[in-house]
């Protein structure tokens, strides 16, 4: 809502007029100067980045403050040390450190579903690392890219962080320069891209992505409490969350309990009328409107089923009797739609799942503990959440990421900090007689003696 209202107010699109090579050449040149490696300098680049979701409230999604930016606050500082590394007896003189170098100059480029906190919070942990940043927000969210591209210089510093706002045209023209690392958030089709561009300089990728994830459901959870769990994960912000539960894996008699119970909580939360719910958001173009709405046709609707085209508007759905085979399997769904595959039991589901690339989340729904054992032993994804949707994402103790196609790499919490330094081994040994009597055995001539060492 927030970014249609402003789309409507939106003057003009204030762009940095400068080339992609200016830009990058102007990064490298405030990079080199040392400037965003000074602890002082970062901390304040980060409060600064602070007060402009505070001064900003009304204009910004809110999630961005709650979620991390607290961490990069001034956990940084710490987190920046050199690390002491454990040393064996040979190198009980010496020093084992790990120093934490920023890569240098990074592409940060954001997804539009949440424009503003999946763009910023990477920012946030590169500038925390002492790299300078070129942020590319999506198109697809003018608003926010006009917010990002329009605040960002009035409170960081301006060739240090720097803002190219446009599509993929833009976003091609950008990607021949060389980077130092890439932090990219999108669909696994536009992530191979990246990763072909990055490949022509071995730049390292993050590559945070999608998929479908799947959710196990078997009747020994608590079907009320699981339905409400499930739903509010597809229907908030109309399924167009990465990690949206995808479809349900179930048998017949779970899924008869599961429907009757989501009859209930839809009806609850949305009304007789979900269209005209203040609580469900539109899809965010008339291509992704498109796209979502042939799924009606797959399997048999057994709840909601209503699409409006003008409104880009639809009904959260749930579909049975799906195979598969069919379109919906076929791709990420990111809308309000639920299909169900009728799976007997947990091998059954580990063979689905395995069957398929790799989730960007998992979700078991279960009271027997050895079957949740039993999932989470033989299957892979990029996370997993037990008897819940989207929580794990809440923990910055947790990395957040895709494994195979749903991604490489992860951040969150510290995690985010660590994506963006080169980690550098470093031994630092003494120079006397001796520490170079104890080392002598590694000079020739190789003795009888020395050999035997
Ligand atoms: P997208 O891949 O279409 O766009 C992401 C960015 O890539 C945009 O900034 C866009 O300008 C740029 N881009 C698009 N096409 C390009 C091309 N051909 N060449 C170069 N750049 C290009 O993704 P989206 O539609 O904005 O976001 C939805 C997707 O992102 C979903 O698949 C979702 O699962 C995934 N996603 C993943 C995460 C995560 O954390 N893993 C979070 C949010 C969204």
């Amino acid at each position: 809502k927030w970014e249609e209202n402003r789309s409507v107010k939106r003057k003009e699109v204030s762009t940095n007029m400068k080339t992609p090579g200016e830009i990058v050449h102007s990064a490298r040149i405030a990079f080199q100067s040392g400037r965003t490696k000074s602890l002082e300098f970062r901390e304040k680049q980060l409060r600064n980045l602070l007060r402009m979701y505070e001064e900003n409230e009304q204009e910004m999604l809110e999630a961005l403050k709650r979620f991390e930016q607290k961490q990069n606050g001034s956990d940084f500082k710490e987190w920046a040390q050199p690390e002491k590394a454990t040393r064996g007896l040979p190198n009980i003189m010496d020093e084992a450190l790990i120093y934490k170098d920023p890569y240098g100059v990074v592409l940060v480029i954001g997804a539009w579903n949440y424009p503003i906190q999946l763009t910023l919070i990477p920012v946030s942990g590169a500038i925390a690392a002492g790299n300078a940043v070129v942020i590319k927000p999506s198109e697809i969210s003018p608003a926010s890219a006009e917010f990002i591209a329009r605040t960002i210089p009035k409170y960081l510093d301006r060739e240090c962080y720097q803002v190219m706002c446009g599509g993929v045209a833009e976003t091609t023209e950008l990607l021949k320069e060389k980077f130092d690392y890439i932090f990219f958030t999108g669909n696994t089709s536009v992530g191979r891209i990246i990763h072909a561009a990055a490949n022509k300089h071995l730049t390292p990728v993050t590559l945070e992505l999608g998929g479908k994830s799947p959710v196990y459901l078997d009747d020994t959870a608590d079907i009320d409490v699981a339905t409400r769990r499930i739903l509010w994960g597809k229907c908030i912000n109309a399924g167009q969350t990465c990690i949206a539960p995808d479809y349900v894996l179930c048998s017949k008699q779970t899924e008869a309990k599961f429907i009757d119970s989501a009859r209930n909580v839809l009806q609850e939360w949305y009304g007789k009328d979900p269209q005209k719910s203040p609580d469900l958001c539109r899809i965010v173009s008339d291509n992704h409107f498109k796209r979502i709405s042939k799924f009606l046709f797959n399997g048999k609707i057994v709840v909601g089923g209503t699409a409006d085209a003008e409104e880009r508007f639809i009904e959260p759905t749930i579909l049975t009797d799906v195979d598969g085979t069919d379109p919906v399997m076929q791709e990420e769904i990111f809308g309000p739609i639920l299909p169900i595959v009728n799976c007997e039991n947990v091998d059954d589901a580990i063979k689905f799942i395995n069957g398929r690339e790799k989730p960007l989340a998992f979700y078991i729904f279960s009271k027997n503990k050895s079957q949740v054992d039993t999932l989470l032993e033989n299957t892979t994804s990029g996370g997993v959440c037990v008897n819940d949707t989207l929580m794990h994402l809440t923990l910055p103790s947790l990395p957040f990421g895709g494994v195979g196609t749903s991604g490489m790499g992860a951040y969150h919490g510290k995690y985010t900090f660590d994506t963006f330094v080169h980690k550098k081994s470093t031994l630092v040994k003494t120079l006397n007689k001796f520490g170079e009597s104890l080392q002598s055995s590694r000079y020739p001539p190789y003795t009888e003696k020395k050999l035997n060492f």
